[in-house]
Parts: structure tokens; C-alpha cells; sequence
């Protein structure tokens, strides 16, 4: 393991653990971050190319964002190097399953390449997971769509911040999947308009609105958004720019930048996807007056539901404790950025606060 795998800071990482099993081939890496408020949870990522590197970091995040979405969890994550198409998948994960059974500080969840349906092998195997299947108790969080319950939540007071309303607002969203699709239905239901929207194939915009039933039964059809009639397909650089009162990012990581920030013309950008935005731009957008809410913040109800789900608590409970996190996070960010920091320096600040308390309180 080289030195810049291994680099320690006053939080972490705590453990990191190598697995390679000669049989099957399998490798993978579990990093546990921090467990000072629990212990960490964090999703099982499957990818040729996930190395220590990207752990760590995906770890650290996953610190900082359980501890401000007040779950009793600390932070972690785990890749395993394989082809997520493979197909003896649920055989690798009840091996991967049997060689973290002792790490009882970390429970993994789903991530890019793994779904519910690994989860309840390693359920199976060693009795700790999460985003478990309905019949073993999983909260279905895609399909009750928490992680856009929180997004909208976010938007909801980030909105009146800065002098507007979500009744007769402009949406614009990136990435129309489990993320995107929820929030543009909580926020279409509080009056907002949907003028443009995207995946993986293309762009469309609409001035005059996007008729949300449409889009949702062409994306269950399993085409793209591009193939709507009526709206103009733009390209994924024009989306970005338009004017438009709130953007939602809710698909690939970087996809605004030092490059293009400067053409943004939303007011408030609530981030749905993990690293949409560069920390560089976070910066200048700030300093162009768009009020950004940072990752860590606004996408935290997938990692609330999970925690809900491992305490034993319904649907229900997962929504009201998402619904009260998000506004309660959020109202204290813009707090802390009417003093005069910085979206990202404020939720960092949050999230540290409440992790070195709990290790406070530490032996
Ligand atoms: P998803 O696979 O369900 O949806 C992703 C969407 O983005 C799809 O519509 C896809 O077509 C689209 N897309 C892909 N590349 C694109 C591109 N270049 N331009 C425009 N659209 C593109 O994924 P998801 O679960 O909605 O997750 C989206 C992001 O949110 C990821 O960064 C994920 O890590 C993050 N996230 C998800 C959750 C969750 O609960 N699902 C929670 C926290 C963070």
C-alpha cells in the first residue's frame, strides 16, 4: 500500500482492510473511516477500476455525512475489484461476506454495482447489512424515493434564502434516476416548474414546463427523456447553463467545474449526486452569489433510511426523520453561510463538530 492510501488525519482512517481470496480471485478493500457515533456504514461498491485511493475517500464522506445526518453511525465503504455484470456476483458477495464477518464495526449497504439483492446475501451470510429486500425487512429507499425527499426538503428552505419561492419556480434536473425522479416529484408537487431534464442520452427543455407523468412512464418504458415529443433536446452543457431559479445535479460526479461554472445561471444549486460539483466551482459559484448545498447536506436520506432500516423502524419513521434532518441541516448551513463561510467550509464545520464530540467521549 503506497503512503497516499495510507494517509491518516486526526479522523481516520481507522482500519484498512485487504481481502484477497485466492479460490475465487476475489479482491477487495473496506475502509473503515471513523466509528466514534457508531459503527460505520457504508456501501459495497463494485467496479474493476475502485481502488484504496477512491475508498478512503468515498469513506470519509460517508463520515461526515452520517454524522450530519445525526444517525448513530460512523462512516465507511468497501469496493470490491470485479465487472458488476459478472455474472456468479451473489456467490462473490457471500464470499466477500464471509471474510468481513469479524468486522463488526461496519455494516455495508448498497452501492454503484451492488443492490438489494447483495445485500441479502451478506444478510444471510453474517447477519449485517442494509438496503435489505422488503421481506427481510429492507426500506425499499430507491422506490420511496429518499434520497429526492430530502433533496426537496433541502431546496425547500434553501429557496426562500434567497428571495424565492418554490410555487411558480424553475427546476432544472441532471440525471433522471432514483434520485432525480423523486425529487422532481416532491418539488413539482410544492408548485415548482420542470423546464429541462436529462440522462445518460441527451437533454431536453421545455419553457413552458416538462409534463412529469410523461417522463416518468417513457423512463419506465425504458427509453430516455430525449425521446418526449414536444420539447427541444439540448446538450448537457446548454442544460447546465440555463437560466433557471433551482438546479439538481443528480448524476456523475464533477460534471460542473472550473471550466464551466462561470456559464451557471441557476440561483440555488442543491446537490442530489455525490461530487457534482468541484470544490473549485463550490467556491466561485459562491462568490457569483448561486447558493450552493453541498453533498454531504442534501443527499443524505438514502444513508438515514438505511440507518432507520438497521434500528428496526418503518418507512414512515424513515421519511419523518429525513424530512426533520434535512430542514434542521439545512437551516443551520444557511446559517453559518450568512455569517460568512463558505457552503462546503459550513458543512464540513457541522459535520466535525458533532465527530469530535463523539470522540470526545472516546477512551
Ligand atoms: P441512477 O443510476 O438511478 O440514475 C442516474 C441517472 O443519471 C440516470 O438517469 C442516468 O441516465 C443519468 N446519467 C448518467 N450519466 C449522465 C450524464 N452524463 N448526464 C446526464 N445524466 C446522466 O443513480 P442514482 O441512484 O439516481 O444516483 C445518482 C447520483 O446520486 C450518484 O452520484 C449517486 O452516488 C448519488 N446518490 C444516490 C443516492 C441514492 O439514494 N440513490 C444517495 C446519495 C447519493
Amino acid at each position: 500500500m503506497s503512503d497516499k492510501e495510507s494517509r491518516n488525519d486526526p479522523f481516520g482512517p481507522e482500519k484498512i482492510i485487504k481481502i484477497y481470496d485466492p479460490r475465487s480471485g476475489l479482491r477487495a478493500v473496506v475502509v473503515i473511516d471513523n466509528t466514534a457515533l457508531g459503527p460505520a456504514i457504508g456501501g459495497v461498491r463494485v467496479a474493476l477500476d475502485v481502488d484504496t485511493r477512491e475508498v478512503c475517500r468515498l469513506a470519509r464522506a460517508m463520515t461526515l455525512k452520517n454524522a450530519l445526518a445525526a444517525i448513530p453511525h460512523g462512516g465507511g465503504k468497501s469496493g470490491l475489484v470485479a465487472d458488476p455484470r459478472r455474472s456468479d456476483k451473489q456467490a462473490l458477495f457471500r464470499i466477500f461476506a464471509r471474510a468481513i464477518r469479524d468486522l463488526s464495526d461496519y455494516i455495508p449497504g448498497p452501492d454503484m454495482g451492488s443492490d438489494e439483492s447483495c445485500m441479502a446475501c451478506i444478510q444471510d451470510e453474517i447477519g449485517r447489512a442494509v438496503g435489505l429486500p422488503r421481506v427481510l425487512g429492507g426500506i425499499p429507499l430507491d422506490s420511496i424515493g429518499a434520497t429526492g425527499y430530502g433533496v426537496a426538503q433541502a431546496a425547500r428552505l434553501a429557496l426562500p434564502a434567497t428571495g424565492r419561492s418554490l410555487s411558480g419556480g424553475t427546476l432544472v434536473i441532471q440525471g433522471f434516476g432514483n434520485v432525480g425522479r423523486p425529487t422532481a416529484d416532491f418539488l413539482l408537487r410544492q408548485g415548482m416548474r420542470l423546464i429541462a431534464v436529462s440522462d445518460s442520452a441527451g437533454a431536453i427543455h421545455d419553457p413552458a414546463g416538462l409534463p412529469l407523468d410523461k417522463l416518468l412512464q417513457c423512463k419506465a418504458r425504458g427509453q430516455s427523456v430525449v425521446e418526449l415529443s414536444g420539447a427541444t433536446v439540448i446538450n448537457s452543457e446548454e442544460l447546465i447553463a440555463l437560466p433557471c431559479d433551482l438546479l439538481v445535479p443528480a448524476a456523475r460526479p464533477d460534471v460542473i467545474h472550473q471550466g464551466n461554472q462561470a456559464n451557471v445561471r441557476a440561483k440555488v444549486i442543491v446537490e442530489g449526486a455525490n461530487i457534482p460539483v468541484s470544490e473549485v466551482a463550490e467556491s466561485q459559484l459562491h462568490q457569483r452569489g448561486v447558493l450552493v448545498i453541498p453533498d454531504i447536506v442534501a443527499n443524505a436520506g438514502g444513508v438515514i433510511c438505511a440507518a432507520v432500516e438497521y434500528a428496526g423502524g418503518s418507512e414512515r419513521e424513515a421519511l419523518r426523520r429525513i424530512g426533520a434532518t434535512l430542514r434542521h441541516n439545512t437551516k443551520r448551513l444557511l446559517e453559518r453561510i450568512q455569517s460568512g463561510l463558505e457552503p462546503r467550509a459550513a458543512a464540513l464545520e457541522l459535520a466535525e463538530e458533532r465527530i469530535r464530540e463523539a470522540m470526545g467521549y472516546r477512551r
